[in-house]
């Protein structure tokens, strides 16, 4: 705004003066140059008025009674509402030491009377001017002290977000390390888990062929390998049940344990097969030892719940696997010497030697050419005769089966039906027996016209459920065309009945059910006690060729001859002894009213073309053919 020129309608002046000319003149000068103009005539009306208005500018005169310019002024200055309103005095006074007193009061100027209007004028309007820029400048100074707060204060509010910010990424980082550490722990039991048995809490067959593996290609030391199975263990679970079965594998894993402490690898591989790396030592007997002290060890009766439990383990040993790279192949060698181990008997080790290792060897190619062999039609049947003790009669033969081997040469059973057993071939081996025995026995009845009496018997030996019923669900009319149930006999052997299933007894039952007959191989052999004997629907005993062995050494082997055929014959059983050698034994037999009898005495089995021709020698003719 121009304060000389423009209105000054906003601008209220105050002119206190006891003189009224002035004020008059003053009012009217003010008045006319736009200013609204407010008057008192002593200090007492200056103040009362200024309670209510606050004017921008204060003519003060300096001298009045009672209250003077200066004391007015002074007061003025002292008040919070009005200080800031200039004050030019107006005095007659014109020294300098009235000036210094008065500007040191707070006031801005002096205008000496008489005045020149303009002088007044242009006083007032710079007057104005200063002290609005000194309320601009003022306010500046607010807005910047304002600003340096905000800016202090926002300051601070970023140093407390700073912070807030600082303790959540500490927070964060912390819980971050938690499940960090908690993911760890959880990857660890997951770990633990996936590498250890839940039964025992032993590495795993996982963990153990990992770490096999790893020492095949890396290890600098040579280990020992034993791979140790119990025996007859399902009969433990059969007879005490699962649970009891579960805590004595626990407890023999405990125990194998504290023999090998610290020292080697132990892992359970599932059923109760337990593997164990040790540390190789120098000497072969070291680790001999080793297998010793394990199977003593476990041979130590177990106390579980109320019962006491004894255990066997067979032991297979690699004494060093440092000439293995690949772990199949050590693992079917450490198969095949506990093979050997369990072979040998209960409670047994065995280390493979390079003699092993060739029937191991030979053993994996028997394996796969088993089933070539059945498409080649390399086997056959060779019959052994049996002899009625009694009347000295031909009554029939027992069927064994040989393999035409194309590089071995002719194969004996026992070469290839425990492998044949063990890969699950030998059902089908022995369903083929039973079949090729059925037509040779038909082209036999055909030929010499034998009768109802005259059987063959044909060797059985897949005992599981499964089998048994595929064996009971044969077409049977189509195997025994043109024969008599009673022309053939099925011989299963005395472990064979011992380990078949409630349903599997049933099974065989509908068989003899068929009028065939059942005879129990090997007797004696087995597990079974004598009393046990009349549980097994058999209606045939054959004494194993080792009682008959003993009978002419003096062994006691009569004694328990004796015993069997007195409980067979009890039992309205038929019996035959296997494997008679000598006269002696013979005598023997005969004398303890055995009712047949097979062995070399008589005649080795005999091919197709020898048994045909042996048969053409006693029938038709009947009663008179002898044994030689
Ligand atoms: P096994 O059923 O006890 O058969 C008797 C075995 O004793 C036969 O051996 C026979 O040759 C032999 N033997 C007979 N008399 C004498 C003797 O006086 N002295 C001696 N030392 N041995 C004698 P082979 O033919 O080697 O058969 C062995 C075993 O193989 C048989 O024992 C039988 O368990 C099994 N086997 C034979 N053929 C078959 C078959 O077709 N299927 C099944 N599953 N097993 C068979
Ligand atoms: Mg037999
Ligand atoms: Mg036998």
């Amino acid at each position: 705004m121009n304060y000389i020129n423009g209105t000054h309608q906003e601008n209220i002046i105050f002119v206190v003066d006891d003189n009224p000319v002035n004020l008059k003149v003053l009012f009217t000068l003010l008045k006319e140059s736009g200013f609204k103009v407010l008057v008192a005539t002593n200090g007492t009306d200056a103040l009362q008025k200024l309670q209510n208005v606050k004017p921008h500018l204060i003519l003060l005169d300096v001298s009045m009674p009672n209250i003077s310019g200066f004391e007015l002024c002074k007061r003025l200055k002292a008040s919070e509402k009005t200080a800031d309103i200039p004050v030019v005095f107006l005095t007659a006074l014109s020294d300098l030491e009235h000036k210094l007193e008065g500007l040191s009061l707070g006031a801005v100027d002096f205008i000496c009377k008489p005045f020149q209007k303009q002088e007044v004028l242009s006083r007032i309007c710079l007057h104005l001017k200063l002290s609005q820029l000194q309320q601009a400048l003022h306010q500046q100074n607010q807005k910047l002290r304002n600003a340096v707060v905000e800016k202090e204060s926002a300051e601070a509010e970023l140093v407390k977000l700073n912070n807030q910010l600082e303790q959540k990424v500490s927070d964060r980082t912390q819980e971050l390390s938690e499940a960090v550490t908690q993911l760890a722990t959880q990857q660890a039991q997951l770990d633990y888990k996936a590498n250890h048995d839940v039964l025992t809490e032993l590495p795993n067959r996982a963990f153990f062929m990992e770490r096999l593996q790893k020492i095949l290609k890396q290890s600098d030391r040579d280990w020992t390998l034993l791979w140790l199975d119990l025996d007859n263990f399902k009969k433990i679970n059969d007879s005490f049940g699962h649970i009891v079965g579960d805590r004595l594998l626990q407890r023999v894993a405990q125990r194998l344990q504290s023999v090998l402490g610290e020292e080697g690898i132990i892992a359970r591989l599932g059923g109760d097969e337990f593997a164990i790396l040790h540390p190789h030592e120098e000497s072969n007997c070291d680790f001999g030892e080793l297998a010793q002290t394990l199977i003593n060890k476990l041979q130590r009766p177990f106390t579980l719940q109320h019962y006491i439990i004894t255990v066997n383990a067979s032991i297979g040993t690699i004494a060093s696997i440092a000439n293995y790279s690949d772990s199949t192949e050590l693992l079917r060698d450490a198969d095949f010497a506990l093979y050997q181990a369990k072979s040998l008997g209960k409670g047994q080790y065995a280390i493979l030697t390079p003699q092993l290792k060739i029937q191991s060897l030979e053993r994996i190619q028997i394996e796969t050419d088993l089933s070539r062999g059945m498409d080649r039609n390399e086997f056959c049947l060779h019959y052994q005769p049996i002899f009625s003790l009694k009347t000295k009669n031909l009554v029939g033969f027992e069927a064994l089966i040989r393999w035409q081997h194309p590089k071995k040469g002719l194969l004996m059973p026992n070469r290839f039906i425990p492998i044949a057993e063990e890969t699950g071939m030998v059902e089908k081996l022995d369903l083929w027996t039973l079949k090729t025995a059925c037509d040779r026995l038909r082209l036999w009845k055909q030929e010499f016209g034998i009768d109802d009496t005259f059987s063959v018997s044909v060797n059985y030996s897949s005992v599981t459920l499964q089998s048994l019923e595929r064996l009971a669900s044969l077409d049977w009319s189509e195997y025994l065309q043109d024969l008599a149930p009673e022309n053939l006999k099925i011989e299963i052997t005395e472990s064979g009945f011992w380990e078949a299933s409630v349903a599997g007894m049933d099974v065989l039952k509908s068989l003899v059910d068929r009028r065939i007959k059942l005879c129990i191989d090997d007797f004696g052999t087995g597990f079974s006690s004598l009393s046990r004997l009349h549980s097994f629907p058999a209606q045939i005993l054959k004494i194993d060729r080792s009682f008959v062995k003993r009978l002419d050494v003096g062994m006691g082997g009569l004694a328990v001859v004796q015993t069997i055929t007195n409980l067979a014959q009890d039992l309205g059983m038929d019996i035959i002894a296997e494997g008679i050698e000598t006269q002696e034994q013979l005598t023997f037999l005969e004398n303890l009213m055995c009712n047949f009898g097979q062995g070399y005495l008589f005649s080795k089995p005999l091919s197709v073309t020898e048994a045909t021709h042996l048969l053409s020698n006693y029938f038709p003719a009947e009663q008179n053919l002898h044994y030689a």
